[in-house]
């Protein structure tokens, strides 16, 4: 019998008593599904069921599940080399990948410090910016300023310049960086800078620059701090304000990296450069966990020009080399450019297919941007409930909030994607 035609049992009891699963009690256990295999844009459940899946596994596989391209890197990388230090040794699939990087991003970033996940390519950037003022002779820049309703991870730094206000982060949140939070941007994604934000942003630097070492934002795209697309003229006058207030700006494009929002980077919406960039997610194509810090000579001359000299940051796996072969393969494959098209026509599918759920009395919102589709409920959604409806439809969508929202593969077909939608709407449309 093949090894794949083996049934795979899925120990449910033991997974309920022992494993914790992200943001959940061990006391008060969810619902969880187990999936057995997936391929393409399909996952199989344990119990033979297939479900379309909306969400790019956390806006990570963007090339669908078992693309035999990747795999063919991963497994020819593993008989190879699977892992070794990064200290005083290099490989060439850390050489390849960084190479795609620095060709892919903006000119100006030219240096990349190879991390092991989204939340440390943030620790890694905030330190990066936190160190830089230390070698430029300003050591009192040591606050960071961020927006409210960010959400930049789950260590501590990355926490603590996260939503203040009621975000999931509240709890631990405050105390590592000596952050300054301005308002959230108000001007959407169609609409120009307005004077609301202007002004809030005027008078921040004003008050704060001489303390500021970075500003920290995730570009267009307000994720987990609210799923949507503010106006690209906010990170216009951002960088014009760094500029001239001598603030390094961060952008962190962990999730929108890589073609979701319709430009490879989001920052491209505003045609701006970001001094230092952070990257995960579809970095591997969802295959494996890799993220990236990319920064600016400058930056990495002013970290040199510090009293430590070096960089201090070194994880155990940093670079791993089957990683890197993941991240090479994926880069590759859009640096084929098709994904270009794909989201487009998946922008296009969804606009048309979600329009109409703005006519219900319980939904807030309907909004769309390259590869993101999002119905805001007017209350808070029950996720465990409107998961599990969704299962019964056969595809996998999880609502957190007030959010329903897809950010399929971009490989996803026209009929699968119609069935994601079909099923949104019906779930919005079954909420009181
Ligand atoms: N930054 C953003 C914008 C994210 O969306 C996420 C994860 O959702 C992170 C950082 C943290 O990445 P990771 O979960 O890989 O640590």
């Amino acid at each position: 019998m093949a090894l794949s035609d083996q049934k795979t049992t899925i120990d449910y009891a033991f997974d309920e008593q022992h494993i914790w699963h992200p943001y959940t009690s061990m006391t008060q256990s969810l619902p969880v599904y187990g999936v057995v295999s997936a391929q393409g844009c399909e996952l199989t459940l344990d119990s033979g069921k297939i479900l379309i899946d909306g969400t790019s596994s956390w806006w990570s596989c963007v090339h669908g599940y078992s693309h035999p391209t990747i795999l063919a890197a991963m497994q020819q990388q593993l008989s190879q080399l699977s892992h070794v230090m990064f200290g005083g040794i290099t490989h060439q699939p850390a050489i390849e990948a960084s190479k795609r990087l620095v060709q892919m991003t903006s000119d100006n970033l030219t240096k990349v410090f190879l991390a092991d996940s989204g939340s440390i390519a943030v620790e890694v950037a905030l330190k990066m910016a936190l160190q830089y003022w230390q070698g430029r002779d300003q050591p009192q820049k040591q606050r960071i300023m961020t927006v409210k309703s960010g959400y930049h991870g789950d260590t501590f730094a990355a926490m603590s310049v996260c939503d203040p206000d009621g975000g999931m982060h509240t709890m631990f949140g405050n105390n590592v960086t000596k952050q300054v939070f301005i308002p959230a941007p108000t001007s959407k994604f169609n609409e120009p800078l307005n004077q609301t934000d202007t002004l809030a942003l005027e008078a921040a630097f004003i008050q704060y620059h001489q303390d500021i070492a970075a500003v920290i934002i995730e570009p267009i795209m307000q994720g987990a701090g609210g799923m949507w697309f503010y106006s690209p003229g906010y990170l216009v006058k951002l960088r014009q304000l760094c500029d001239q207030y001598h603030v390094l700006l961060i952008l962190d494009e962990i999730a929108t990296g890589f073609g979701r929002t319709g430009t490879l980077f989001a920052y491209e919406h505003a045609n701006i450069e970001a001094d230092i960039l952070c990257v995960g997610k579809a970095l591997t194509g969802g295959y494996i966990s890799l993220a990236a810090t990319l920064c600016s000579d400058e930056v990495a001359n002013g970290i040199s020009d510090s009293p430590a000299g070096v960089f201090m940051h070194g994880p155990t796996f940093m670079g791993n080399p089957l990683a890197c072969a993941a991240a090479t393969a994926s880069l590759d494959l859009l640096l084929k450019g098709e994904w270009q098209q794909q989201v487009e026509n998946i922008e296009f599918q969804l606009k048309q297919e979600l329009a109409s759920a703005i006519d219900l009395p319980q939904v807030n919102d309907v909004r769309v941007l390259g590869a993101v589709g999002v119905i805001e409920m007017v209350n808070t959604v029950n996720t465990a409930e409107l998961q599990q409806a969704f299962v019964d439809l056969g595809v996998w969508v999880r609502p957190f909030n007030k959010y329903i929202y897809l950010m399929p593969p971009y490989t996803i077909s026209a009929k699968q994607l119609s069935k994601l939608t079909a099923a949104m709407l019906t779930v919005a449309k079954g909420i009181d």
